[in-house]
């Protein structure tokens, strides 16, 4: 599943790979006992190290050591047990320090591979490079003042992990389908919130052309694209631009470029020649980090199911198709969920209930699964009260609404308002006959062979029933008494 761009010249492959930048969850910063809550008052969370005052000396935060450990091994990655913090040299003004502390030569985590979900069930395998460990900068406010610049520190120094794909990626469809897998991964593991409009998951996507099985072409990296729809429309854009310059004779240039989210286009913002030469060297203020193998191993217990694994148990426990899987488990609360109200319940049907009414629901109103007024136990019971025939699947819909208005059991809904089906034949028989006797043209036509009026006493019957008469009973009684003459 490629997507080729048919070119004047013939057909070319687009090729991506990407950085992302992942903001550890922790409760301080990578080297300073600062909060990292995210909205708080500007420069109401930094101390002298993320200010950078002289002299203060950053002090590594174990939480976020473990956190790069734990995303690691559930990227499928090598962990190193030696890494090492460089000092990333350059000037700006939301980098107090005047370098950023990150891993350049020894990163923590090594190579590894993510497997994404295409279109029509495929799979594909995606390389990951490496995992590195890094600080982040403030945040320059430009709109604050007519004439001044004013810097919130709150994020300078906060936990990021680097995360670089290899160039496994053929076009946007891919990159969307390798972003999202990435970012399930990290929420499930609870390492990173995965948040792209509070800045907490964004992506570098580094995009080349070549015609099929040619050489990689020379790449250029796009800038801040911070959504799903922005890494698809960059690289749509990128890559047709790409083509087009080969195709008119010109070459790329190695180039860092900027997505424009409201012009719709990418331009340069620098060029490879002029790009930072950092001047990396290792921090002289903290010494390489050498961490153990059980400490590797203590973490490696503590990973939760991912969502591969839950997806294939969910289609061989409880005999899901890919669709209700791969829905069920987007997220692992939605997934817990479903477990419950599925406990002793028929799964198939338990499926359908969460995903097309509630999940269906809760979206119509706006509403996320954390706030939903129906708690999985009572889906349990509302398949169950379907299973044993208590109400039909008809009246379960009123119940249903009836409990996403106030909550309340479906016990007790259908306890009070008397939804009980009737499955006393004796009493469906009564109605049964009431219908056929006040119809008396009706049953002649069909007994003359008119199959099609066999719908319209079922629906009389059920009618007349309130919807509660059990609809196999109704059948097999309108069958018989039809026949009979
Ligand atoms: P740098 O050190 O300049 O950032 P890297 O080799 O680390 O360069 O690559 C950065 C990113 O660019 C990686 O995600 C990698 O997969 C991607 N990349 C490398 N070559 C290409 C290419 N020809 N086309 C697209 N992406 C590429
Ligand atoms: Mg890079």
């Amino acid at each position: 599943m490629s997507a080729l761009i048919h070119g004047k010249t013939g057909d070319w492959e687009i090729v991506i790979g990407m950085e992302v930048h992942a903001q550890v969850i922790a409760h301080s910063k990578l080297f300073s006992g600062a909060a990292t809550d995210f909205g708080a008052a500007p420069n109401s969370q930094v101390s002298l190290v993320d200010a950078a005052m002289p002299g203060m000396l950053p002090v590594l935060n174990e939480k976020c050591v473990e956190q790069a450990v734990k995303t690691g091994l559930g990227l499928n990655s090598e962990i190193n047990l030696y890494s090492r913090f460089d000092r990333k040299n350059y000037f700006y003004p939301d980098l107090p320090q005047g370098y950023q502390i990150s891993q350049f030569q020894f990163p923590i985590v090594g190579k590894g591979a993510v497997e994404i979900n295409l279109a029509n069930n495929e799979t594909k395998t995606i390389g990951i490079t490496r995992l590195h460990l890094e600080q982040d900068a403030g945040k320059s406010l430009h709109d604050q003042h007519p004439t001044k610049s004013y810097v919130d520190l709150n994020r300078s120094g906060c936990a990021l992990m680097e995360i670089v794909s290899e160039p496994d990626l053929r076009g946007p469809e891919e990159a969307v389908a390798y972003l999202t897998k990435l970012r399930m991964i990290l929420r499930y593991l609870e390492t990173c919130d995965g948040n792209f409009e509070e800045g907490s998951m964004r992506a570098d996507v580094n995009v080349s052309v070549r015609k099929v099985g040619a050489p990689y072409g020379t790449r250029c990296e796009i800038k801040n694209v911070n959504s799903l729809k922005a890494v698809q429309l960059a690289i749509e854009y990128e890559a047709a631009r790409q083509v087009e310059v080969i195709e008119e004779g010109g070459t790329i240039k190695q180039e860092t470029r900027l997505w424009d989210p409201v012009k719709l286009e990418t331009r340069s913002m620098r060029s490879k020649e002029e790009a930072h030469d950092y001047r990396y060297f290792p921090d002289p203020d903290l010494l390489p980090l050498v961490i153990e193998q059980n400490f590797v191993d203590r973490i490696r217990e503590t990973l939760p199911e991912l969502p591969d694994q839950k997806m294939h148990r969910f289609m061989n426990e409880y005999g899901l198709g890919v669709y209700d899987s791969s829905v069920l488990i987007m997220e692992r609360a939605r997934a817990d969920f479903y477990e419950r109200a599925a406990k002793g319940r028929d799964p198939k049907l338990t499926a359908n209930w969460v995903i097309n009414e509630l999940l269906g629901g809760l979206n119509k109103d706006g509403k996320s699964l954390s706030e939903s007024p129906i708690a999985a136990e009572q889906i349990g019971e509302l398949v169950g009260l379907i299973e044993d025939k208590t109400i039909s699947g008809k009246i379960a819909k009123d119940v249903f609404a009836e409990m996403m208005k106030t909550g309340l059991s479906p016990q007790k809904i259908v306890a009070d308002q008397g939804l009980q089906q009737v499955t006393d034949t004796g009493a469906i028989e009564k109605i049964v006959d009431e219908v056929l006797a006040s119809n008396p043209d009706n049953v002649a036509a069909y007994r003359a062979g008119k199959d099609k009026l066999f719908g319209f006493f079922v629906g009389q019957v059920m009618k007349k029933s309130q919807g509660k008469a059990n609809p196999d009973a109704v059948n097999e009684l309108l069958i018989s008494k039809l026949k009979a003459e």
